[in-house]
């Protein structure tokens, strides 16, 4: 008998050899068909596969993440079972699940693969899904599996297996089709009841340019139809938030190949909105302690070396910038904490004056792939809002707090009401691999659970995902329509100070290290902008909007009046202009609801006698 311990903690006993889907089960029929895949002391498998030993189950159905990727990983084996059926002597490269979905990278040979083909994949794969194939697992040895792909001809398969190590080589058969492949899978296909194929693009084999251009095929799949329609509105609805289109209306940003790829240039109305965003989170934060400093764009490959970005990332980012006649090398400046850290070095410092909190809206440069880059959220330059906080280690819950009071401050202002947070914590069994005391570490997790806790935050602790100099919180938010998107970041540092020998002076008048932590509630206004251009349409919120509203005379006869009325409003600072065109009442508010201004004032006679304006307000009919 095998002992199973449940995530509640309950502990089952079973024969050896029991499945993941029996023990399922033996609790529930109802359990057992929504079982995707099962994890086995962390590992996620098939959940046909027995088990042996005392085990840690977690059985996972669609609403895991994990049980996700099983169906959709499961879902790309029957889109290439369809079109392995459907176009014969077709050859396969890969097929993984992805973030909504799975695609398969596939050579049609001869024939040229359309959209028009899709509905007859989709057809097919359903038709594959109603035959409730099972996924057999298969142990294959590296001479067989090579036979197999030789007399199939697919020289993809081949050369993967090549790769391969004897002993290690799975084959996954469903139906009629077998594939190389590590798993894990859903235990058969009944579970997909609902397939939609998205796209077509080209995909080099092995993301080689030398090498065969294949067919990538996206698809997704649900377990119910009506997922898959309430997906396809919500595709529908996040392609009109799409902030690369919105930012382009409302003419907040642009890019330019000449400037360059991956570095947005921001427009007047853009620019405007990013400094008052800067200018509110600078007023928190000088209300909470912090001062503002300034540092260059770049910096000697001295500091990176002692930073020991160099080391990490010197291959993988920007070329240095030589001087002339020195020739003393230069980094763009991929971040701005060893910038701090010198700052912090420049005066000494007693117990009695930490916290120092240093803030910067640092623009840094970080080399990325141009097919990575994608309108502000994935850029070359970008700017954060940096501040690094060095503190003794008792101080660390504190200031975790007053961090997360001002994230907590800055999302309620900007109408995010969903706020998830993940901590990275040490991997418990693997302690040697991060730098600092044990003591050091103990304190500062134990802190962050705390908080935590205090706070009642909506957290998940992951454990092994803390950087090697120290454990970290995230902050994720939902926006409007549901999706999560990843901002700031608050971390613990023990090996900058280490690195660059920062010291204070304890009640004990010897030297202390103190401890950084470094902290971006936005991340990037270039990442944040996008975001919450996506989460409210392009509806600002008032305070932040860039015009706030639109003066719209009903002919030139109004003008004055209309001047009148901006000059008014200007003077308590209020944004706006006065739509002077000679174009037709209807045409103009038209115009504005475009833009999404959210107050349209309308004069004509009746307003300039009575000294008034006629108020509509975006989006709504009057
Ligand atoms: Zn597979
Ligand atoms: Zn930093």
């Amino acid at each position: 008998m095998i002992n199973i311990k449940l995530p509640d903690n309950s502990v089952k006993q079973y024969e050896a050899g029991i499945t993941p889907l029996e023990i399922a089960r033996d609790i529930s029929e109802g359990l057992a068909r929504n079982v995707l895949a099962a994890k086995v002391n962390g590992e996620v498998q098939d959940a046909t596969l027995p088990i042996m030993d005392d085990a840690d189950l977690q059985l996972l159905t669609w609403r895991d993440e994990e049980g996700k990727a099983a169906m959709w990983h499961s879902s790309a084996h029957i889109m290439a079972e369809a079109i392995e059926l459907l176009y014969p002597g077709t050859k396969f490269g890969i097929g993984p699940d992805i973030e909504n979905g799975f695609y398969y990278d596939v050579d049609f040979g001869d024939y040229t693969v359309s959209e028009k083909d899709f509905t007859r994949i989709e057809q097919k794969m359903l038709e594959l899904a109603r035959e409730k194939q099972q996924f057999i697992r298969e142990e294959v040895s590296k001479k067989d599996a090579l036979s197999y792909f030789t007399e199939k001809g697919d020289e993809y398969k081949l050369e993967l297996i090549s790769e391969l190590q004897d002993g290690e080589i799975t084959f996954y058969k469903s139906g009629y089709f077998t594939d190389l492949c590590r798993g894990p899978h859903i235990p058969d296909t009944s579970f997909i009841k609902a397939v939609k194929l998205m796209k077509i693009a080209g995909a080099y084999w092995r993301g080689d340019e030398n090498r065969k251009q294949l067919t990538r095929i996206y698809g997704i799949t649900f377990p119910k139809k009506k997922e898959l329609d309430e997906y396809l509105v919500l595709l529908e609805e996040a392609k009109k938030r799409d902030h690369r289109v919105l930012g382009k209306e409302l003419e907040l940003f642009t890019f330019s190949q000449k400037v360059g790829a991956g570095l947005p240039l921001w427009l007047p109305k853009g620019a405007d909105l990013r400094e008052r965003l800067e200018l509110y989170l600078k007023k928190v934060q000088r209300e909470s302690g912090y001062e503002q400093v300034i540092t260059p764009h770049i910096g000697n490959v001295e500091l990176y070396k002692t930073s020991g970005h160099y080391q990490k990332y010197g291959e993988e980012s920007f070329k240095p910038i030589k001087t002339p006649a020195e020739g003393e090398e230069f980094f763009l400046k991929p971040m701005n904490c060893p910038h701090h850290c010198e700052i912090y070095k420049a005066t000494p410092h007693s117990y009695k004056d930490l916290p120092v909190r240093l803030a910067e809206f640092g623009t840094v440069y970080r080399y990325e792939q141009s097919g990575e880059l994608h309108g502000l959220t994935r850029v070359r330059g970008f700017t954060q809002d940096d501040a690094h906080i060095f503190c003794t280690p008792e101080q660390i819950k504190s200031e975790f707090n007053g961090v997360i009071d001002i994230i907590e401050r800055i999302f309620k202002a900007l109408d995010f009401k969903d706020v998830l947070i993940q901590i990275s914590l040490r991997d418990k069994e693997n302690r040697e691999k991060y730098i600092g005391s044990d003591e050091n570490w103990e304190k500062a997790e134990r802190a962050i659970l705390e908080v935590a806790e205090e706070r009642g935050l909506n957290a998940t602790i992951e454990y092994g995902e803390a950087a090697f100099y120290g454990p970290k919180m995230d902050f994720m938010v939902k926006d409007a329509i549901g999706r999560k998107w990843q901002l700031g970041t608050i971390q613990v540092d023990y090996n900058l100070p280490e690195r660059f020998e920062l010291t204070y002076v304890g009640a004990d008048n010897e030297k202390h290290r103190p401890v950084m932590i470094h902290r971006a509630p936005f991340g990037s206004m270039e990442r944040f902008v996008a975001v919450l251009i996506e989460h409210c349409a392009g509806n600002f919120p008032l305070w932040l909007t860039p015009d706030q509203f639109i003066i719209l005379p009903i002919s030139e006869k109004y003008q004055t009046y209309a001047e009148k009325v901006l000059n008014l409003l200007k003077k308590y600072d209020l944004r706006g202009f006065i739509d002077g065109r000679s174009e037709k009442t209807g045409r103009k508010i038209r115009d504005a609801e475009l833009k999404k201004i959210p107050y349209m004032l309308i004069v004509g006679e009746k307003e300039e006698k009575e000294e008034k304006v006629s108020v509509r307000k975006h989006g709504k009919e009057i």
